[in-house]
C-alpha cells in the first residue's frame, strides 16, 4: 500500500513529523491474540540464570553478595514524586545498576550468550544442566569458546553487554558500533577485549554489518537485537523477579491498585520481553507503557498503523538522532512488535531537553544517576493521571547508567540544571 496514503490515516503522524510529543493509546490493548511465547519459556530461561548463577558468581566477583544473580533493586523514590506532583506511590527499578554491564541489557544480552555457550558446551559433552556451572571458568571450557565467534551491532549498551560476556566466557567477539555510540563504551569494550568496528551510519547499519559477519560463517553467532527470541526471553524474566519483590515490599497489584511501568523504548526487545514478564506473572492489573525521543519514535509508529518494522521514522521525516543514544532507532523489532500489538497499553514521546531535566531532577532528589535514555519513563505518570477510587503505583524502569564515567556524568546533569535555569528565568520574565 502507498506509504502517504497509509501516513494519512493517521492524524498523530503529523505531529510526530514535526517532532511534537504525542501519546497513542492502544486501541487493541487487552485483546486477546495469538502469542509465540508461553510461561513455560520464562520459567525456562530463568532456570537457565539460576544454573548460571554459580558461574556468574566466580566470574563476576561484584555479583557475589547476589548469589552470581544479575537483578536490580526497586527503589521508592517519594523526593522525586513530590517534585514531580504525581499521585500515587513512585518506584524506580534500577536496571541503571544491574551488575556487570550497568543496563538493562545485562538481561537479554547476557542471557543469550550464556544460552549459547551452555548449547555449545552440552554438544561438546562437557556440560549437563545438573553440572556445577562454576566451572564454565575453567581452562577446557575458555578453549572451547574460543574457537566460536559472537557478533552483535549496537548504539552502545547491548555491545556492552555482548561484549563483556562473551570475552569473559572465552569467544572472539566483534561489536559494530553506530555512530550513536560513546566513545567510553568503545573504550572499555576494547580494554574487555572485544573487537569493535565503527559506523558513521545509525543502528540499521551496524546491524546490518554484523549480520553480515556472521552470514557466512557457521562458527559465528549473531545476536539478532531486531528479532532475537532469546533476548526477548531473558529480558522477560525480569516478570518473575518483580513479582517477588513488589510481594516482599508489599506493594499490591489488582483491580483497586493497578500498577503503571513506564519503559523506555528503542527497537522494542527490551520492554517488550518485560512486559511479556511482566503481563505473564502480574496479570491484567498491570499496565505497560513506552516511551521513546520525538526524533526516534519507531515503536510508536509501528504499531499505531500495524506497519511495524515495515515503516521507519524516516518515511515520515524524522532524522533518528538523539541524546537518547539507547534509543536511537528507526525501525522497531517485528518480534517485539508482534506481540506488544495487544499487551502494551500504550506509547508516548518525549523531547531530548526533558530527559536532561529529569535527569537533574532525579539526582539532586534522590542522589541517583542514570543515563539519558533511561529518563524518558518518567514522562509517563503526567499521561496517566486520573482521579478515581484506585490507588495506583508506578514504576519508572531505569535502563542504564551507572556505568557512564563521572565526567561524563557530571556533564549531563549540568546541562539539566542549565535547562531549568534558564526555564526558571524565562518564568520570572
Ligand atoms: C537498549 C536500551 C533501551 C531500549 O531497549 P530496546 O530493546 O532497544 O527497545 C532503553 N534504554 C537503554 C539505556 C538502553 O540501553
Amino acid at each position: 500500500m502507498d506509504l502517504e496514503k497509509q501516513i494519512a490515516q493517521w492524524p498523530l503522524i503529523g505531529e510526530m513529523s514535526e517532532q511534537r510529543e504525542v501519546f497513542w493509546g492502544n486501541p487493541r490493548y487487552g485483546q486477546e491474540a495469538e502469542c509465540p511465547f508461553h510461561r513455560e519459556d520464562i520459567e525456562d530461561a530463568a532456570e537457565r540464570l539460576d544454573r548460571f548463577a554459580p558461574y556468574i558468581q566466580k566470574a563476576f566477583p561484584e555479583t557475589e553478595k547476589m548469589g552470581g544473580i544479575i537483578e536490580s533493586p526497586l527503589r521508592e523514590i517519594p523526593q522525586m514524586q513530590k517534585a514531580l506532583g504525581i499521585e500515587g506511590r513512585l518506584f524506580l527499578k534500577c536496571d541503571s545498576h544491574l551488575p556487570i554491564s550497568g543496563s538493562v541489557k545485562a538481561r537479554g544480552g547476557i542471557y543469550e550468550i550464556l544460552k549459547l555457550a551452555e548449547t555449545i558446551a552440552m554438544e561438546h559433552g562437557m556440560l549437563k544442566t545438573s553440572d556445577d556451572y562454576g566451572q564454565l571458568t575453567r581452562e577446557p571450557f575458555q578453549k572451547l569458546f574460543s574457537g566460536y565467534r559472537v557478533a552483535v551491532g549496537s548504539t552502545g549498551n547491548l555491545g556492552l553487554a555482548i561484549g563483556i560476556i562473551s570475552a569473559k566466557l572465552g569467544f572472539q567477539v566483534t561489536v559494530h558500533m553506530s555512530r550513536d555510540a560513546r566513545q567510553w563504551k568503545k573504550d572499555l569494550l576494547r580494554e574487555k577485549g572485544a573487537t569493535v568496528k565503527e559506523y558513521s551510519q545509525d543502528y540499521q547499519q551496524a546491524v546490518a554489518a554484523g549480520r553480515a559477519e556472521a552470514e557466512n560463517d557457521p562458527l559465528c553467532h549473531f545476536v539478532d537485537d531486531e528479532n532475537s527470541a532469546d533476548l526477548f526471553l531473558g529480558y522477560a524474566a525480569s516478570g518473575k523477579r518483580l513479582k517477588k519483590q513488589l510481594d516482599a515490599q508489599e506493594i499490591k497489584v489488582d483491580e483497586t491498585h493497578p500498577l503503571f511501568v513506564y519503559l523506555p523504548c528503542g527497537v522494542g526487545g527490551a520492554p517488550g520481553g518485560v512486559t511479556f514478564g511482566l503481563k505473564t506473572y502480574l496479570g491484567p492489573h498491570v499496565h505497560c507503557i513506552f516511551a521513546e525521543p520525538v526524533h526516534a519514535p519507531c515503536m510508536t509508529l509501528g504499531l499505531m498503523t500495524g506497519l511495524k518494522d515495515r515503516i521507519r521514522v524516516q518515511d515520515i521525516g524524522l532524522d533518528g538522532k538523539t541524546e537518547a543514544d539507547g534509543l536511537a532507532v528507526g525501525r522497531c523489532s517485528s518480534l517485539a512488535a508482534g506481540v506488544m500489538e495487544t499487551m502494551v497499553q500504550g506509547c508516548y514521546t518525549v523531547q531530548d531537553e526533558k530527559l536532561f531535566s529529569y535527569l537533574e531532577l532525579l539526582a539532586r532528589q534522590e542522589q541517583i544517576r542514570i543515563e539519558p535514555s533511561a529518563c524518558a519513563g518518567f514522562e509517563g505518570p503526567l499521561h496517566m493521571m486520573y482521579n478515581d477510587e484506585c490507588e495506583a503505583s508506578h514504576i519508572v524502569w531505569a535502563t542504564g547508567g551507572s556505568m557512564v564515567p563521572g565526567e561524563e556524568m557530571n556533564a549531563y546533569v549540568e546541562k539539566g540544571r542549565i535547562l531549568r535555569e534558564t526555564r526558571e528565568k524565562e518564568r520570572e520574565i
